[in-house]
């Protein structure tokens, strides 16, 4: 599971940033990729990568800021010339489908396999045995969301060794110890199957301000997460700016990194005057109230590790 910045620039593209997408490597646990805003020309900087557009799964957006979906309609679209024949869905504030559906239509565009788009609301979007993903409002002047994205713990393995030297065979029997049932062998013996299952994996948490002023849900989606993503368009001496444009400076993404409990702060959304040093300094602004924090780059990958 690995997060990789395709943009991290803030309202338009430059030399060095793009305009802002964020792509979630499922590969091991489900053979997919999701994306999290298609900013304008995210295609483009797809092929610098290894992922296939055929394997994106899910696109959640944000909300419908030009910086954040221009990219869409292009994208949905050459995934048809990709080889892709299996279900893409959308997800994003009401818009987000009159929005992709006019620009298809009007430009003739065919697609090789289904698309579904579902405008959202506040609370679960998205739910399988694997991965539950949550959304809720932010504060950007229209509306715009951000994501929790939880993976379910991972029941903990049957250990088959000491299965073994305990003298139970394999059979239909393991399968009932494995859902931690109490079974009654042949034998006699009474054994309990949660004293053969290892420990469960820890599912890991994720959290996307996408672009917002500080606020309370962006602290509740990244409650314990193992990673925040945090907008931070302005440094730390630009508080009333922050809030006049509806974003977030460093120090506000640190503060609400800190209040959830997150282990990891990104920083993203980056303005094009931070250069170089300036966006060191940035950095710094953050870790003064969070240590864990660092500014994403386009092409930026981060392993996001079970704690
Ligand atoms: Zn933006
Ligand atoms: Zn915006």
């Amino acid at each position: 599971m690995e997060l990789l910045f395709l943009g991290t620039g803030a309202g338009i593209p430059a030399k060095t940033r793009n305009v802002t997408s964020v792509a979630l490597k499922l590969l091991e646990e489900r053979r997919s990729v999701w994306l999290f805003d298609c900013g304008e020309a995210t295609q483009h900087q797809i092929l610098h990568t290894s992922i296939k557009p055929r394997k994106i799964e899910k696109i959640f957006i944000t909300h419908l800021h030009g910086d954040h979906v221009y990219g869409l309609p292009g994208l949905v679209s050459s995934r048809s010339f990709q080889g892709g024949e299996s279900l893409l869905t959308v997800y994003g504030p009401k818009g987000i489908k009159t929005y992709l559906e006019t620009v298809l239509d009007a430009t003739g565009t065919h697609l090789t396999y289904p698309l579904v788009i579902e405008e959202i609301e506040e609370g679960i979007v998205f739910e399988d045995d694997q991965f539950i993903v949550t959304a809720k409002s932010v504060v950007h002047g229209i509306p715009a969301f951000g994501y929790r994205i939880e993976e379910k713990d991972i029941p903990g393995a049957l250990d088959a060794e000491a299965l073994k030297e305990a003298g139970i065979s394999p059979g239909p029997v393991y399968q009932k110890l494995k859902n931690g049932e109490t079974v009654t062998l042949e034998d006699g013996r009474t054994v309990n199957g949660a004293d053969f299952i290892g420990p469960p994996k820890k599912g890991r948490i994720i959290a996307i301000s996408g672009d917002t002023k500080q606020c309370e849900n962006v602290k509740i989606l990244a409650e314990n997460a193992d990673v925040l993503v945090h907008e931070a368009t302005f440094a730390k001496g630009d508080r009333e700016l922050a809030g006049d444009y509806y974003h977030s400076t460093t120090e506000q993404a640190a503060e609400t990194a800190k209040a959830a409990g997150a282990g990891q702060l990104i920083l993203t959304h980056i303005s094009a005057r931070y250069q170089g040093e300036s966006v060191n300094e940035l950095v710094s602004e953050a870790k003064g109230i969070f240590p864990n924090s660092t500014a994403a780059f386009d092409f930026y990958e981060y392993e996001v590790k079970r704690r």
